[in-house]
C-alpha cells in the first residue's frame, strides 16, 4: 500500500470514500468491527496519515490537522449511524428467533417411579421394623468364609456348587458373589455380639439385599435376585418365635387370612430346618386342578429353621446359652406372588409400563 500524504486531499477523501463503503456494505457487527479496524484502526492509512502531520511544516500542519479531522468525524459519524442499524437488525432478528410459541403442545416428561421390588423389600422390612427389629446390610461381593464357611457349610459341601456360585477372579481371592443373604447375618452377630453377651440385648436383624447364581434369565430364574433374611438371637427363642414371626410377617404381607406351613427340609445353617408354605392364594386349597399350587393347596414362600450351633459359634456367641431362628424369602417371589406377576422377566427388563402398574411410590 502506497502511503498516503496528510496533504494529498484527493487520497484522504478516496481513503474517506472508501471506508465509508465498506461500513455499508457491512452484513453485520462482527463485520463491521472488521471494516472498523481496517479503515481506522493502528495500521490503516489514514491512521498513518494523521501521525505524520506532525512532520509538516507549520502552516501544512494547519490545513492538514482539518483536513484529517473532517475526514476522522465523517468516519466517525458513518461508523455509529451504520452501528445503529446493525444493532435495531440483530435485535429484531433475536426478538424473531427466540421466539416461544405458548400455544404449540408440550413434551411430556414420563416421572419416573421407584421399581416394584425396591418398594416390596421396604414393605417387608417395615413388618420388623415395626417389631423393634433392625435392619442390617452387608457387601454383595463376600468373603467365601461369610458366604460358605462360618454357615456350615463344609468345604466339600455339594451346595457350594450346588448354589451354582459365580466366583471372583482369581479363585485365591476368596472372594465370590454372595448366593444368599445369610452372609450378613453372621456380619451383623458379629458386630452385636458383644451387646447380647455383655448387656443382655437380643439381636433382631432383617438383612434385605441382592443375590447372585448363574443361572439363565427365565420366566422363573434371574441370575440376580434379591432376598430378605431374617435373624433372632436371644436366650430361650424356640421354633414357636419362629412360627409365629412368619405368621405375622405373612399377615402382614398377604392380608389376615394368610394361613402357613412349616415342611422340613435341610439346610446347613439350621437344624431343625423347614420350607415355609403358604396356603395357595389362588385356589385356598380347594381346586385339584390349580395351576398356581399344582393341586397341593400349598405354595413354597422360603426356608427357615432354629440356626445351627455352629453359625452361633462362628459369630462367637454361646450356643448352650443363646438360641436362634432364622428365615429367608425371595422378594421376586413375594411380588409374584402379592401381585400376580407371572414372569420373573418382566421385573428386570426395566420397561416402565411394568413399573407403573404399581403406581408411584416415594
Ligand atoms: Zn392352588
Amino acid at each position: 500500500m502506497t502511503e498516503l500524504s496528510p496533504l494529498d486531499a484527493a487520497g484522504v477523501e478516496a481513503a474517506v470514500e472508501a471506508a465509508l463503503a465498506a461500513f455499508a456494505q457491512a452484513n453485520d457487527l462482527d463485520e463491521l468491527k472488521e471494516a472498523r479496524l481496517a479503515h481506522t484502526g493502528d495500521k490503516a492509512p489514514l491512521t498513518l496519515a494523521n501521525r505524520g502531520i506532525k512532520d509538516l511544516s507549520k502552516e501544512d500542519k494547519a490545513a492538514a490537522g482539518k483536513a484529517m479531522g473532517a475526514a476522522r468525524a465523517a468516519m466517525g459519524r458513518a461508523l455509529a449511524a451504520r452501528t445503529a442499524e446493525l444493532e435495531a437488525e440483530r435485535d429484531a432478528r433475536v426478538l424473531i428467533e427466540e421466539a416461544v410459541d405458548v400455544t404449540l403442545p408440550a413434551t411430556r416428561q414420563a416421572t419416573g417411579a421407584r421399581h416394584p421390588l425396591e418398594t416390596l423389600q421396604e414393605r417387608m422390612c417395615d413388618v420388623f421394623v415395626s417389631m423393634g427389629w433392625e435392619v442390617a446390610e452387608g457387601p454383595e461381593m463376600e468373603a467365601e468364609w461369610f458366604n460358605f464357611d462360618a454357615l456350615n457349610f463344609d468345604p466339600d459341601h455339594p451346595a457350594r456348587e450346588m448354589q451354582d456360585t459365580f466366583f471372583v477372579d482369581p479363585p485365591s481371592s476368596g472372594l465370590l458373589l454372595r448366593t444368599h443373604t445369610s452372609p450378613v447375618q453372621v456380619r451383623a452377630a458379629l458386630e452385636r455380639r458383644d451387646l447380647l453377651v455383655e448387656e443382655g440385648r437380643g439381636i433382631y436383624v432383617v438383612c434385605p439385599g441382592k443375590t447372585f447364581r448363574t443361572d439363565e434369565l427365565d420366566a422363573t430364574h434371574t441370575p440376580v435376585f434379591h432376598q430378605i433374611e431374617g435373624l433372632a438371637i436371644d436366650e430361650g427363642l424356640t421354633m414357636a418365635h419362629l412360627k409365629g414371626t412368619l405368621d405375622h410377617f405373612a399377615k402382614a404381607m398377604f392380608g389376615p387370612e394368610a394361613v402357613t406351613r412349616l415342611r422340613p427340609s435341610f439346610f446347613p445353617f439350621t437344624e431343625p430346618s423347614a420350607e415355609m408354605d403358604l396356603r395357595c392364594f389362588v385356589c385356598g386349597g380347594d381346586d385339584a386342578a390349580c395351576r398356581t399350587c399344582r393341586g397341593t393347596g400349598w405354595i413354597e414362600w422360603g426356608g427357615c429353621g432354629m440356626t445351627h450351633p455352629n453359625v452361633l459359634v462362628a459369630a462367637g456367641i454361646d450356643p448352650s446359652k443363646y438360641t436362634a431362628f432364622a428365615f429367608g424369602m425371595g422378594v421376586e417371589r413375594t411380588l409374584m406372588f402379592r401381585h400376580g406377576v407371572a414372569d420373573m422377566r418382566d421385573m428386570v427388563e426395566g420397561d416402565v409400563r411394568f413399573s407403573q402398574q404399581f403406581g408411584m411410590e416415594i
